[in-house]
């Protein structure tokens, strides 16, 4: 088998987390991860399938979830053990800054002729001082950078320097650090998706199942999302992908759609795999109303399950036309705080009476679920005010939580306030302290003991307590709100309780020792374990009742086989197609990155 061009890594959020002793916080109940933050960035499917279309290899090795599966991975073992022509890691989310410059510097202890590039939102952002770096040779900026790859991938196969590679930071051959201009930034959303079939072809091509998929449970909970939109209309004040943010630091001053009709097809051939989770990311109305009926008039009907994110309360009639189209849909909707004063200062403009008005009218419309979502750590917000969010789900439940069909949850801002954002960058107009700026001082925090320090920040009406005791508080509230409203079982209130109370005792504690010298760590290790829910973390309630049904060892049977045969023949393809890319090169006619879409 011919070795791959580039090996995309994605690592954990700290490195090793299966040594260094810390206790994470509930700081990733309402994403699919553990607190590993093991699911890779999106963006890592459709840049393989785009350099794939190139006429390049790329590999996918989620290292973090291989290293959470096996106790007994040796994660350096295996980066020694491979021979791309280049590394890739991710560094999209800024709790991935530990684990992805430790990964970094392996790479580049067994492989130091290797070229390593690095990108992802925070890597963007923190360009400059990543490149300074000595393991990093090559930083590429911006949210569309399928293409500048694949322009730098020619410059590395033709051994050229990378000046016109555009996006990029580097260090070219005389060491000095260049920054080509941010100028890729393509107006509209032309890549497509990568679906779970070209999944399960990569996984029968590398013979590596675990390295390619995306979280832990995802065989069990598939799950797929529709990307309607590469930056964002709105500007809440601790977003790293706002308007703002967007605008600022990834050269976006206008949101790029994918067309509607195009998101209509991702959608369907998603849908293909069968019943699991999909989600459309970006509320369709952003592009405008003509946008969202275009869009559901080109899918209409699908009658398999979707979720819609909606970033506004939304109408009636719009919610019966979705209705009409989608009718088996589900809806999220992040609320934030029940106090629209707090909403308000977090850039949110709407009442609670418009957001009660669209669950009525959603359920009216016959959506299956709703998922509402809150937030600790906002501005204005109290330990009080967080404590009557609680109430006021209380108050939804009772008034549409009938049928089971409103889910609300609750969860702090953490670890970390985006860089980027507006809370980031201008802190005090918002009420925000900073404790963590550069990358470094991320990288070092994400190794505290207790998830308390970790956070970079806290603001003017809660500090870093406050933040952490209010989530636990909040939490166990809801939790049995909850199991008073048949969302959760007595017993896994119990299980939570139980775990919630030993870890408030044990940041205590670990606030009283100060300074935790390893022989104190290594005494609270089975504590940590413990509670920690690395291994063992309840399922979110949306994946509840979303596995592949009764037909689904069937459906997933047929499905393996037939793309099997598909990889087969693609990757006879593959051979014959890089016999003629090879002749062509030879002739120096070739552009690997003018290949076809
Ligand atoms: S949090 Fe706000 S700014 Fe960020 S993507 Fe969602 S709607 Fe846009």
């Amino acid at each position: 088998m011919s070795r791959p061009d580039l090996v995309l890594l994605h690592p954990p959020s700290v490195y090793d987390f299966r040594r260094e002793l810390k206790l994470y916080g509930p700081i990733s109940e309402v994403v699919p991860s553990t607190p590993i933050f093991e699911m890779y960035p999106f963006g890592f499917a459709t840049i393989a399938g785009y350099l794939e279309r190139q006429g390049y290899r790329a590999r996918i090795v989620n290292l973090g979830l291989r290293m959470i599966r096996s106790p007994s991975f040796d994660a350096e073992r295996f980066i020694a053990s491979l021979h791309p022509g280049a590394f890739g890691i991710g560094l999209h989310w800024l709790c991935h800054a530990h684990g992805a410059l430790e990964t970094a510097k392996l790479v580049k202890r067994h492989h130091p002729d290797l070229p390593l590039i690095m990108g992802g939102f925070s890597a963007s952002y923190y360009h400059e001082e990543l490149v300074e770096y000595p393991e990093v040779d090559y930083v590429l900026r911006g949210d569309s950078t399928e293409e500048p790859l694949a322009q730098l991938l020619a410059c590395l196969r033709e051994g050229r320097e990378a000046d016109d590679v555009p996006n990029l930071t580097w260090r070219d051959q005389q060491g000095r650090i260049r920054v080509n201009p941010l100028s890729h930034v393509p107006e509209t959303v032309d890549i497509r998706p990568i679906d779970q079939a070209f999944m399960v072809r990569t996984v029968l091509r590398d013979r590596d199942l675990t390295s390619n998929m995306p979280f832990r449970d995802w065989l069990e909970f598939p799950m797929g999302s529709g990307i309607s939109c590469r930056g964002c209309t709105h500007n809440c004040i601790t977003c790293g992908g706002s308007a703002y943010a967007f605008n600022h630091f990834l050269g976006r001053d206008k949101t790029a759609f994918r067309p509607p009709e195009a998101l209509a097809e991702d959608v369907r051939n998603i849908r293909g795999f069968g019943k699991g989770f999909l989600i459309i990311v970006g509320d369709i109305r952003q592009g405008g109303m003509d946008y969202a009926r275009r869009f559901l008039n080109a899918i209409a009907v699908l009658r398999e399950p979707i979720t819609l994110e909606l970033f506004t309360p939304a109408s009636e009639g719009f919610l019966r036309q979705v209705a009409e189209a989608l009718p088996n849909f589900s809806l999220e909707i992040s609320l934030e705080s029940h106090d629209p004063i707090v909403r308000r200062a977090f850039g949110k403009h709407y009442s609670n009476e418009a957001v009660e008005k669209t669950i009525e009218a959603a359920f009216g419309a016959g959506c299956k679920r709703l998922d509402i979502y809150f937030m600790i750590g906002l501005p204005k917000q109290t330990r009080q005010s967080v404590r009557d969010t609680v109430a006021y789900c209380g108050e939804l439940l009772n008034g549409f939580g009938e049928h089971g069909r409103l889910h609300p949850f609750i969860s702090p801002l953490a670890p970390f306030l985006d860089p980027g954002s507006l809370a980031f960058e201008e802190p005090e107009r918002h009420g925000y302290r900073i404790f963590h700026r550069t990358l470094e001082e991320h990288r070092r925090a994400l190794l505290h003991p207790s998830w308390k320090y970790v956070l970079n920040y806290e603001t003017e009406w809660m500090t870093r307590e406050d933040i952490v005791l209010s989530s636990y508080e909040a939490s166990l509230e809801l939790n049995r709100l909850k199991a008073r409203h048949g969302l959760m079982s007595p017993d896994e209130v119990a299980q939570t309780e139980e775990r919630t109370t030993k870890a408030l005792e044990l940041i205590k504690l670990l606030d009283d020792l100060g300074e935790i010298d390893e022989e104190t760590l290594q005494e609270l290790k089975p504590q940590m374990e413990e509670i920690n829910s690395i291994v063992w973390r309840p399922r979110n309630d949306w994946e509840l009742g979303l596995g592949l049904g009764k037909w689904g060892l069937l459906r997933k049977g047929y499905f393996l086989l037939n793309q099997g045969s598909i990889a087969f023949l693609s990757q006879l393809r593959t051979v014959m197609g890089g016999r003629r890319v090879s002749q062509r090169q030879v002739e120096g006619t070739a552009s690997p990155s003018g290949g076809q879409e």
